[in-house]
């Protein structure tokens, strides 16, 4: 155990916060956090074992892995991953409070999806719940209310199994992945 890497420590811990306990709110992951939050044009970001990646457009920046569980515990919100690997959900408009001598901060409604795959966590932040919609539909986004609709989507023509509803009310056809009006 002790000649482990600390990053694949780190993983799981990454891993236990999917469904843990929440973790103490500490400055390194309040920072971590208003990088990921606070930009409107949103970020995707990865956790690997090789740490945690957040690109903002263009390239990518690594983090220390040390402040990746915190941010999987903050943005999954109290929702257990254990089971549900795919998370799509509204947070804000939210005050984060002072922590450890780190100021206080604030973000605007933003869209957060996780995605939970064997290799890695996938997450994706949008200011609209269509951006987050538009990227694929390599993996169902659970805790949706979805439709049986005997209509062909206008985009790729198949009836699919099933439409998610979005809070707008348009339709995400689970065949291709995008959207359309009811
Ligand atoms: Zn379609």
């Amino acid at each position: 155990m002790s000649d482990e890497p600390s990053s694949a420590t780190s993983y799981q811990d990454v891993l236990a916060a999917l469904h843990g306990e929440p973790l103490p709110f500490t400055p390194g992951t309040s920072k971590m956090l208003r990088f990921m939050l606070e930009r409107e044009q949103g970020c995707d970001a990865e956790i690997t074992t090789a740490g945690l990646t957040v690109w903002y457009g263009e390239g990518g920046s690594r983090y220390s892995m040390p402040v990746a569980p915190g941010v999987v515990s903050f943005l999954r919100a109290g929702v257990d991953l254990s089971e549900r690997r795919h998370l799509s959900q509204r947070m804000g408009p939210a005050i984060v409070p002072e922590v450890g001598g780190f100021p206080a901060w604030g973000f605007g409604s933003r869209h957060v999806r996780l995605d939970v795959t064997d290799e890695k966590i996938l997450i994706r932040i949008r200011t609209s719940e269509s951006e987050l919609s538009a990227l694929g539909p390599e993996v169902p986004i659970e805790g949706r209310p979805a439709v049986i609709l005997d209509r062909a989507c206008p985009h790729c023509g198949q009836v699919p199994e099933r439409y998610r509803v979005l809070s707008d009310g348009s339709l995400v056809c689970l065949a291709c992945g995008r959207s359309s009006s009811p």
